[in-house]
């Protein structure tokens, strides 16, 4: 009976998702080399959770860098940083409140726009979109994920012969969200404003947006079931009991030379090979024969309000970096347009840090040339936990800018 008992309890426990009371996020900035070494001694010491940059190994003078730490290490990581005179802030004082304040929205159907949906509602959404709108929406399966779920894809656009294409993925990294409600957004706003909106109608009756709604099923159902803050796949690594690679340092561009971690247990974790990952290797096929007609290429992530182009795995500058640059600066011009929102922009690794194996930069080396990454909403107020009351407004801004990049591209490419 009791043995039962307990059987009942560890099982309720492991099915509920983890919780982040008392976890804090701080955002310090190391001002000299011995600031950078005292925040590599304490995640020597600690496990901490890198928000930005992506891992320890990238945090620079010079640079602010958000870490989150869980409760029992917060009062010794605080008064080793006041013992240090590095400047830091407390940017969330209680990661678990936060969790909970992301949701925000008082709408209570099963899927909505201006909430975060789970992956069952996501893939329900995806088949309900294409159906109702057969003319300009159509939902194919990329491939499937390490444990099995569908990879949806959607192409959206009028059909027509010799289309030039553009691919918008979301949802590489798990904790992500407000990237995954990015594309539902899209998809929305193609559908309701196709044959209204001239610039909108021009677009999907010349180019196919191949839209995939979330790219890491595995991880992003794992932040609803278990996780939240959950970055990676969820695939096994042998020889360890750490789970998943980082999806966006597995491609065959630098593979695992910079900003990446050879070690599985790590966030930034290469993989074993180049597009080890199921899900990488679905999207990089996807992209290999469809070459002809792709010349688009839109990867969206967040935070960081940045958007940024080849190359990150090394400083060399790309062959068409003035054009990417005014691209670039196009489009950031009418996201901010909206509603003041500031970004930045450029090449990777000069604007941010080195960082090998992304998508981007793979698919500008593969012949994709207008290949961009997004870093949306915020600058790190909530970092991944953006309230849903910020959905709308950061996926209207967005789009002016994808807009922008998807005229240049029909108009150029
Ligand atoms: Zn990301």
């Amino acid at each position: 009976m009791w043995s039962m008992l307990l059987l009942v309890s560890i099982a309720a426990v492991s099915a509920d998702p983890k919780e982040f009371h008392g976890d804090k996020v701080f955002r310090v900035f190391p001002q000299n080399e011995e600031h950078v070494e005292i925040i590599k001694s304490i995640a020597s010491n600690t496990q901490l959770d890198f928000w930005a940059p992506e891992t320890v190994s990238l945090v620079t003078v010079g640079h602010r860098a958000d870490f989150r730490a869980e409760y029992e290490v917060v009062y010794d990581i605080q008064a080793l940083l006041e013992k240090s005179g590095m400047p830091y802030e407390i940017m969330i004082g209680n990661v678990q409140e936060a969790v909970h304040t992301q949701r925000d929205s008082n709408i209570r159907a099963v899927h909505s726009y201006v909430k975060y949906n789970d992956l069952d509602t996501i893939n329900a959404w995806s088949a309900n979109i294409a159906a109702q709108n057969s003319g300009l929406v159509s939902r194919s399966q990329l491939g499937t994920s390490y444990e099995g779920r569908p990879i949806y894809l959607l192409k959206v656009g009028k059909s027509g012969s010799n289309k030039k294409a553009v691919v918008l993925d979301c949802g590489f990294h798990a904790r992500e969200w407000i990237s995954v409600a990015f594309c539902q957004w899209f998809v929305k706003e193609a559908v309701e404003k196709y044959g209204s909106d001239t610039q909108l109608t021009n677009l999907l009756n010349n180019l196919d947006f191949y839209v995939v709604p979330v790219l890491n099923v595995d991880g992003y159902a794992y932040t609803w079931s278990t996780n939240r803050m959950w970055r990676k796949t969820r695939s096994v690594n042998s020889g360890t009991t750490c789970i998943g690679t980082d999806p966006n340092r597995n491609f065959n561009a630098g593979w695992c030379t910079v900003g990446a971690s050879s070690r599985a247990c790590d966030d930034t974790y290469c993989g074993s090979s180049p597009e080890s990952e199921r899900e990488t290797k679905a999207l990089a096929n996807f992209i290999r024969n469809n070459l002809s007609s792709i010349k688009g290429y839109l990867t969206i992530h967040s935070y960081s309000q940045m958007l940024l182009f080849p190359y990150s795995y090394s400083y060399a500058v790309a062959k068409d970096h003035t054009e990417l640059n005014t691209v670039a600066k196009n489009a950031v011009s009418q996201l901010t347009s909206l509603y003041k929102t500031k970004y930045t922009y450029g090449a990777g690794g000069t604007t941010i840090y080195l960082a090998a194996g992304g998508s981007d930069d793979w698919a500008y080396d593969a012949g994709v040339k207008y290949s961009f990454t997004f870093e949306l909403r915020d600058t790190g107020r909530y970092g991944f936990l953006l309230p849903e009351s910020q959905i709308q407004a950061t996926s209207q801004e967005t789009i002016l800018a994808v807009r922008s990049i998807a005229t240049h591209i029909l108009n150029n490419a």
